[in-house]
């Protein structure tokens, strides 16, 4: 049951999470349970939904980033590439580190600068040899392009909603066997979590699997007027 696994702390909200199911792997649980929400937002850090982190971005709903890593758990085996785009909170990019162990290596792409630093600063909180190791790599950029110095991925996370469709880029950049997990469709809370399989011969297999909603993968400009235009209640920035 999603939207109801609140906790008062985070291993409660973990508990919570695997007893409505939503948690179903160990290997789920202990890398949520390793990576305390707490340091990642500083408000209903333990409530199971969004919240604002700033520049119109979210940390995603406790939930959301179950069903990520739960979709996604057979590709973060140990020595995994993972590709975070729009990392935001740097939240599910320590977990999916967590995940794919000290051979593996993860990499976020997040647009905007202060969120990037931020999340820096909030896996040094618990976990710095993650940063000062390079197995989290968190860079500037635009997550649409992916990373092309490090793919191919064995898992793509995309944490915004892709309202032109699914970039070609990142596709091109999953290994086979990898997977994508990707919320696609416009802002008007019509976008699918769609689950996109390379195959070993390299075909590709879309599956849409639940309605979601998400903020817009996009430019940051438009991001960032958006956000003035609402904070600032000004009409034209
Ligand atoms: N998984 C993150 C989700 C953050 S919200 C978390 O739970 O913390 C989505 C993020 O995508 C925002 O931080 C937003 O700034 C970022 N984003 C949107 N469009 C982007 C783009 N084109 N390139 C990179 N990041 C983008």
């Amino acid at each position: 049951m999603a939207w109801r696994s609140h906790g008062q702390t985070n291993d409660e909200l973990v508990d919570n999470l695997k007893a409505h199911n939503i948690i179903q792997h160990d290997e789920v649980e202990k890398a949520m349970k390793l990576v305390d929400r707490g340091l990642y937002t500083p408000h209903n850090q333990y409530m199971d939904a969004p919240q604002s982190i700033g520049y119109g971005a979210t940390i995603s709903a406790p939930h959301m980033h179950a069903y990520a890593l739960e979709l996604l758990h057979e590709q973060l085996k140990s020595g995994g590439k993972v590709l975070d785009v729009g990392s935001g909170s740097g939240y599910l990019s320590a977990c999916f580190a967590m995940m794919v162990g000290e051979k593996g290596k993860v990499i976020g792409i997040e647009h905007v600068p202060n969120l990037v630093t931020q999340s820096i600063k909030n896996i040094e909180k618990h976990a710095p040899e993650l940063i000062a190791s390079g197995r989290v790599k968190i860079s500037v950029g635009d997550g649409r392009k992916g990373y092309e110095p490090e793919a191919p991925y064995n898992a793509i996370h995309v944490g915004a909603a892709a309202e032109q469709g699914v970039p070609d880029e990142l596709i091109k950049q999953l290994a086979p066997g990898g997977r994508m997990v990707i919320p696609v469709g416009n802002k008007l809370g019509m976008q699918a979590l769609e689950q996109i399989d390379k195959l070993l011969d390299g075909q590709i297999v879309r599956q849409s699997l639940m309605d979601v909603m998400y903020v817009p993968l996009t430019d940051k400009d438009s991001q960032y007027t958006k956000w003035r235009r609402k904070i600032f209640k000004v009409k034209d920035l």
